[in-house]
């Protein structure tokens, strides 16, 4: 069957690249000259990206060194980060040069599961009981036809959430190293089979939206989706006024005024500066699905003033990351990922913790600036490239 284009030609060889391409821009009219420069040709990118016509280019930067003490990040990192936003890089920076002089960051992973949320349609409440009951009766079966779909991930639990003539299923899986949201996906349909079979109930759809994927959601805050980590300073006073002009009494009120009570008087699910954009320009460039940024945006900053000094700490509780699967191995990816020293097995707890100290250092540095009044004239200066008074 031919496409919109009445192109036949599903194939990821350059050849078929180039052709779809020349497809886009006779339709179009448009000139496809930029897009053409790419280092990933259609075999790299088939698992990734379907009628592949090229790549788009983001500017890569770096933010750091950082001296991070984790359990699976230990040492000085330089984190590259991509993105269009002029003084966010800078930004970054600022706040790991903060991070440094107060003798670096400590961070921790909490948790560490996928979740999958499939629906099932039963009966009534007693058919709901009764299917919840056969879950909990032969939940090792249940693991076992997960085993069945992946050498890699294990279903650790399951939760039950009953609602009318509906049965949603919360599914935790340890998915390694990868982000693991096929894997879940491919498992729980697996178990979801077994489970109509032996109970009558019938699926309605692999993913129930409990799960919850790239949706800003509560549930995901409280339990936890992917990795759940917690990243922390003790910026001294002097540093905190030498460095970031400002002192830690103004940063806390700052944090309390906006992240805190602005983000609860706005109804934001997450309380915080702008974790979003730490956690889009490092997806973007490590090969993370760019859509989980939203997990990202559910970061919780807390700022006290403790005898002078501050103190500063962000719960990341929906870091969906991975150093396998995805695009992690494409190749552009892929360097990024080694600039970290997080290409491949045992290394994705690493990532995150990682990930959750560049987000410390871009909030740090951010309520700093507005505490201190200098947000704008940053911007305008980074950004704009023009000079405020
Ligand atoms: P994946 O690339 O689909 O799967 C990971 C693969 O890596 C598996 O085949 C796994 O083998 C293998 N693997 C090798 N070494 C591993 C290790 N150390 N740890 C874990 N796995 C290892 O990636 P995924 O993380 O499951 O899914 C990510 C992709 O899903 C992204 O492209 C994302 O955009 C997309 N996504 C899908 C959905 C969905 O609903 N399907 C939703 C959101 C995003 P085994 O399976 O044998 O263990």
């Amino acid at each position: 069957m031919s496409d919109g284009l009445g192109l036949k030609n599903r194939g990821r060889t350059q050849a078929d690249v180039d052709e779809r391409r020349t497809a886009v821009e006779e339709f179009s009219g448009a000139k496809l000259e930029s897009i053409t420069q790419c280092c990933f040709d259609g075999e790299a990118a088939s698992r990734n990206c379907e009628n592949m016509i090229g790549s788009i280019q983001i500017p890569l930067g770096y933010a750091g060194p950082v001296k991070i003490s984790g359990e699976y990040a230990n040492g000085e990192f330089i984190v590259p980060l991509a993105t269009t936003e002029g003084a966010l890089i800078a930004s970054i920076s600022r706040g790991m040069s903060v991070i440094n002089a107060a003798g670096g960051s400590r961070t921790r992973v909490f948790g560490d599961y996928m979740t999958r949320a499939p629906v099932l349609r039963v009966r009534d409440l007693e058919h709901a009981c009764q299917t919840i009951q056969w879950i909990d009766a032969h939940e090792d079966e249940i693991k076992e036809a997960v085993k069945s779909t992946t050498s890699h991930g294990r279903l650790a639990k399951i939760e039950k959430f009953p609602m009318g003539r509906g049965l949603y299923l919360r599914f935790y899986f340890e998915t390694g190293d990868a982000m693991g949201m096929n894997m879940a996906t491919i498992a729980s349909e697996a178990a979801c089979r077994l489970i109509e079979e032996a109970t009558g109930a019938e699926l309605v759809s692999v993913s129930g939206n409990m799960c919850s994927d790239k949706k800003a959601a509560a549930i995901n805050m409280i339990e936890g989706r992917g990795k759940t980590v917690v990243a922390e300073a003790l910026i001294p006073s002097e540093i905190v006024e030498q460095k970031l002009h400002a002192t830690a009494e103004a940063i806390v009120e700052t944090n309390v005024r906006k992240n805190l009570i602005g983000s609860s008087m706005a109804g934001t699910l997450g309380a915080n500066a702008h974790a979003a954009n730490m956690v889009a320009a490092f997806y973007l460039a490590t090969g993370q699905d760019p859509a989980q940024v939203v997990g990202g945006s559910l970061t919780l900053t807390d700022c006290e003033n403790v005898d002078g000094n501050l103190y500063i700490s962000v719960r990341m509780p929906a870091v969906e990351v991975g150093t396998v699967g995805g695009g992690t191995s494409l190749p552009t990816q892929s360097e990024c990922l080694n600039v970290l020293g997080c290409k491949g097995n045992g290394k994705a707890r690493k990532l995150a913790e990682i990930l959750s100290v560049t987000v410390l250092a871009g909030e740090l540095s951010t309520l700093a600036a507005q505490a201190a009044g200098q947000l704008g004239k940053a911007h305008a200066e980074l950004g704009r490239g023009k000079k405020c008074q």
